[in-house]
């Protein structure tokens, strides 16, 4: 099964796709992570792409559909592939139709995250993660059990990343209300669309999207 996670940034994409991958097998194809481990390992993309990221907008479809199709055309996914952060554009959702029918697989659904702007910027401004293996946290919510160590890995690494403050965001939210959140009407006229309440708690958020891909 291929899905996307849709939804603004804040909204849950990253952790709810972590914990698929954990439990059906699937691959957590995450443009935004494959952008920042160009970033860390200093290639000439990743130098391309990092004051844009740092300012909030969006990088060219150019390079993300470059990077899907790199993993799409390499990677096997014995449960299929969550696309998280793919789409953002409608040139990214045309890319994404073809790559697939290219490689002989289907989209099989688009769940799409709903929660609003105020609940975004307070999630997103206290958002940490683990350095070593990726674990999400929040200042409010979900501190690891030692304050010095990954309640998953053991690691002292955590992150804040340089795109989670109040400017940044501000300017993420209007790259999705100009250029993502028209995919919403687009997946629905093609009959993929289904809504999940994002603001329901971790596990409630986990069983809808359990419900959403138990119809498909
Ligand atoms: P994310 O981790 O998904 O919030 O992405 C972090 C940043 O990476 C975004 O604010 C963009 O600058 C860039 N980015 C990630 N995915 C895309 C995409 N599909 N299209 C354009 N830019 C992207």
């Amino acid at each position: 099964m291929n899905i996307i996670l849709l939804g603004p940034p804040g909204a849950g994409k990253g952790t709810q796709a972590r914990k698929l991958v954990d439990e059906r097998d699937m691959v957590q194809l995450s443009t935004g992570d494959m952008l920042r481990a160009a970033r860390s390992s200093g290639t000439e993309m990743g130098n391309k792409v990092a004051a844009i990221m740092d300012a909030g907008e969006l990088v060219t479809d150019e390079i993300v559909i470059g990077l899907i199709e790199e993993q799409l055309t390499t990677t096997k996914a014995p449960g299929g592939f969550i696309f998280d952060g793919f789409p953002r554009t409608l040139g990214q959702a045309d890319a994404l139709g073809a790559l697939l029918i290219k490689v002989g697989q289907t989209l099989d659904t688009v769940v799409e995250m709903a929660v609003d702007d105020a609940a975004l910027v307070k999630r997103i401004s206290g958002r940490f993660t683990c350095g070593s293996c990726g674990e999400v946290y929040h200042q409010d919510t979900k501190r690891p059990a030692k304050a010095d160590a990954c309640d998953e890995c053991g690691a002292n690494d955590f992150k804040h990343r340089a795109d989670d403050n109040a400017d940044a965001l501000k300017v993420r939210l209007l790259e999705y209300y100009k250029k993502t959140s028209p995919l919403i009407g687009y997946y629905y006229a093609k009959d993929l669309l289904q809504s999940v309440d994002g603001l329901d708690s971790m596990d409630g958020v986990a069983a809808s999207i359990k419900g959403a891909l138990s119809t498909v």
